[in-house]
């Protein structure tokens, strides 16, 4: 399901997404009070629900392309509930009504991290790798103020937190930021026979990644979906900028043929695998995008969901 059509998107801009917007599937719902020491249930069946709340990397931040469409920072909200990263404008996509308690964060970069957007969204519980919990909690108890900080929880590598019925399992990036120490996370999503790999920010996919997903050697159970950033452009593989700590639309290609084949990625029959995270300036307008992406890449755009 698309709730925000590809015209709006390419006519864009926040006032006709905004006007878009549905209202929350779960904003009624009671939330989880059992959590974080794992005492919550991963749904046995249903889908997952992944609503983009933002696809860009960071030079969005210089406004609309040529093109007058936008991209806010990466994000996505899971099943209407949970979160992995956040930033000020990635609020103008969720859903009207809808209040995540949880946030995943892969890292620190601010195109990612901001304490202040969640806070502003009250949001209860935050997830970061182990390696820089530290420093989120000072991040997140400065940002706070007088107001109450949420609870900044650690998470290991290979070390499943469940959060509104879904497995959140952090695996090691190939990204790294300033901050001494810091580990960088992409995250595997359980969820009844669903199993997505959320891939931003990384060059490929780490082996180490694999071993903590628990597919080293094979897989007993692959990923059925796959998000992951193209940070570079179509014809941008080789910019050197980038290709150390970010992929390319080709990489991504290549990672999921090399998955598929080795059997640790099992799509639905026609599933694309959604590419996010893109640059401004090396990607053309939506329509260019749909023909110029290599199979089976899809671009995601902001404000689309996807049910897997
Ligand atoms: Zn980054």
């Amino acid at each position: 399901m698309i709730s925000v059509s590809r015209r709006d998107f390419i006519l864009g801009g926040a006032a006709l997404a905004l006007a878009a917007r549905p209202r929350c599937a779960f904003a009624s719902t009671p939330s989880p009070t059992e959590n974080a020491g794992g005492s919550e249930a991963v749904a046995a069946s249903g889908a997952l629900k992944v609503r983009f709340l933002g696809t860009g990397a960071l030079d969005w931040e210089k406004g609309p392309n040529k093109h007058g469409e936008t991209r806010r920072f990466a994000s996505v909200l899971i099943d209407g509930r949970t979160l992995i990263d956040f930033t000020p404008r990635n609020r103008e996509m969720l859903p009207e009504g809808c209040r995540p308690e949880a946030v995943f964060y892969t890292h620190s970069h601010r195109d990612h991290f901001d304490p202040e957007a969640a806070l502003a969204l009250g949001v209860k519980r935050v997830y970061c790798h182990e390696s820089w919990v530290k420093t989120a909690r000072k991040l997140f108890a400065a940002a706070a103020g007088e107001r109450p900080a949420p609870e900044v929880n650690g998470v290991a590598f290979g070390a499943p937190v469940v959060e509104g019925g879904v497995a959140f399992t952090a695996l090691p990036a190939n990204h790294s930021t300033r901050k001494k120490g810091e580990r960088c996370a992409l995250y595997m999503l359980d969820k009844g026979a669903t199993r997505l790999l959320y891939a931003t920010d990384t060059c490929g996919i780490p082996r180490d990644a694999l071993k903590y997903a628990g597919m080293e050697r094979d897989a007993e159970r692959p990923f059925t979906a796959i998000i992951m950033e193209a940070t570079a452009g179509p014809g941008h593989a080789d910019d050197h900028r980038f290709f150390f700590s970010h992929s390319s639309a080709e990489l991504v290609a290549r990672t999921a043929r090399a998955l598929a084949a080795s059997g640790r990625y099992r799509p639905a029959a026609a599933r694309p695998v959604w590419i996010t995270h893109m640059l401004r300036a090396q990607y053309g307008s939506m329509r260019e995008l749909d023909s110029s992406l290599p199979a089976p890449l899809k671009a995601a755009f902001d404000g689309m969901e996807i049910e897997i």
